[in-house]
C-alpha cells in the first residue's frame, strides 16, 4: 500500500457532506488535505473552515480554495497553485455533485444541462486539469464519486442517472489512458447518506420540520437498504482512502450502500 503521509490531497466539493468525510478520512492516513469548493455563500464557507479545522486536528495540514468545477481556468489555477509546504499531490477526489429532479417532459433543459455539467463535465475537466500534476509526481491516484443512481434508475432523475453512470465509463477508459504514467483511477458509489443533498434537495427538508426530513429518510433506509442504515461520510472517506492507497487497483468500483443494489 502506498503511504499517503506527507502527500497532499485535494477534494472537490470537500466544504461539507461526504467530502468533510473524505477530507477527514485523508488527514486522519496522514496526507495534508485541499478542499475546493464553492464557498459562494457565508455559511458554506464556515463549513469549509469547520473542514479545514477538522483536518488539523488530526495534525496535518489543511486549507481551503474557492474553485467551481465548471471552470477549466480555474482548474487548472489551483493545480499550478498547491501549496508547496503541503507536499506532493498524488491525491485528486472528485467529489462535488449536484442533484435536480423533473420528469422528462417538465424538466427545463437548463436544469438537466446543469447536472450534467457539474457532475459528468465537471469530473473530466478536474481529472484533465489534475492530471499533469500527478504525472509529473511520477505517481497518483483520482477517487472518482459517483452513486448507486448509476445502477439502478430513479423516476424524475435521468440526468443524475444519466451523469453518474458516465462516470463508471469515464472512470475505465481514463484507467486505460493514465496507467502508463503511474496514475489510478477508481470510482466509489454511495448509497444513502443524511447530507443536505438528501435531506434539503431531495426530500425538501427547507420546507418542514427537520423530525419529518428524518422520518422520511429513515423510511427510505429501512425500506431499501439490507443492513437497515444509511452510509456515513467516513464510510465513503475510509473507500477512499484504500483506493488512493493501493498500488494494484485502476478502473475498479467500489459499491458502498449497504448492500442496496446487491438483490431486487
Ligand atoms: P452536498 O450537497 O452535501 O455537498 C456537495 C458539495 O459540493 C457542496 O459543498 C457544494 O457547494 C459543492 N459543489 C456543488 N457544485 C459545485 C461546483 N460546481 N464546484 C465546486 N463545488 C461544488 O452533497 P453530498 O456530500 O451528499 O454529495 C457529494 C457527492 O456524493 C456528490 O457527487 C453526490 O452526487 C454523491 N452522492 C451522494 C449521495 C448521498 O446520499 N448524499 C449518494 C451517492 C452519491 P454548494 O453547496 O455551495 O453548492
Amino acid at each position: 500500500m502506498r503511504d499517503l503521509r506527507q502527500t497532499s490531497t485535494f477534494i472537490t466539493g470537500g466544504a461539507r457532506g461526504i467530502g468533510r468525510g473524505i477530507a477527514v478520512a485523508f488527514a486522519q492516513a496522514g496526507s495534508n488535505v485541499i478542499i475546493g469548493d464553492l464557498l459562494h455563500r457565508p455559511e458554506i464557507a464556515s463549513e469549509a473552515d469547520l473542514t479545514v479545522e477538522e483536518c488539523r486536528k488530526m495534525g496535518v495540514k489543511a486549507q481551503a480554495v474557492q474553485v467551481d468545477v465548471c471552470s477549466e481556468e480555474q482548474l487548472i489555477n489551483v493545480a499550478n497553485s498547491i501549496n508547496p509546504d503541503f507536499g506532493p499531490l498524488t491525491t485528486v477526489v472528485v467529489n462535488a455533485g449536484i442533484i435536480a429532479s423533473g420528469r422528462v417532459e417538465e424538466m427545463p433543459v437548463g436544469d438537466w444541462q446543469r447536472v450534467i455539467d457539474v457532475n459528468l463535465t465537471g469530473a473530466w475537466l478536474t481529472c484533465r486539469a489534475f492530471t499533469p500534476q500527478l504525472t509529473k509526481n511520477g505517481v497518483g491516484s483520482f477517487v472518482v464519486i459517483s452513486s448507486v443512481a448509476a445502477h439502478r434508475g430513479a423516476d424524475g432523475y435521468s440526468a443524475y442517472c444519466a451523469a453518474k453512470s458516465g462516470l463508471l465509463g469515464m472512470t475505465r477508459a481514463l484507467s486505460h489512458e493514465l496507467a502508463n504514467r503511474n496514475v489510478t483511477i477508481n470510482v466509489i458509489s454511495p448509497g444513502y447518506l443524511g447530507t443536505d443533498m438528501w435531506f434539503k434537495a431531495i426530500l425538501g427538508g427547507e420546507d418542514k420540520p427537520d423530525t419529518q426530513t428524518k422520518a422520511e429518510f429513515d423510511a427510505v433506509v429501512d425500506g431499501a437498504v439490507p443492513l437497515g442504515r444509511p452510509q456515513t461520510p467516513m464510510d465513503i472517506g475510509e473507500a477512499a482512502v484504500y483506493l488512493a492507497s493501493s498500488e494494484n487497483t485502476t478502473g475498479a468500483e467500489i459499491i458502498v450502500d449497504g448492500g442496496r443494489i446487491a438483490g431486487p
